[in-house]
C-alpha cells in the first residue's frame, strides 16, 4: 500500500515538472499547493481556488465552469 501510494507520487512529480503550472497565475504549482479539475484536469493553486471562489461556498473551475469539480488530487 505504502509503495504503491510512493509509486503514484513519484510519477506525479515527473509530470508536474513538465506542466506544473498554474491556470490561473501562471506560476509552478508545489504539491502541496495544488488543486485540479476533475474534468479537465487543470492545475490552480489552493489559494488561487480561494480568490476564486470569492467567499462563496462552491468553487468554479476557471476552463470548464464545472460547478464542484475541483479538488485535491493528491493528499501529501
Ligand atoms: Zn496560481
Ligand atoms: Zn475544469
Amino acid at each position: 500500500m505504502g509503495q504503491y501510494l510512493s509509486g503514484l507520487r513519484n510519477k506525479y512529480d515527473v509530470e508536474s515538472q513538465k506542466n506544473g503550472e498554474c491556470h490561473i497565475c501562471k506560476k509552478q504549482i508545489e504539491i502541496e499547493e495544488l488543486v485540479m479539475c476533475v474534468r479537465c484536469n487543470i492545475k490552480i493553486h489552493s489559494l488561487c481556488e480561494d480568490a476564486l471562489r470569492d467567499g462563496r461556498g462552491y468553487c468554479k473551475c476557471p476552463n470548464c465552469n464545472r460547478v464542484g469539480s475541483l479538488g485535491i488530487k493528491i493528499v501529501a
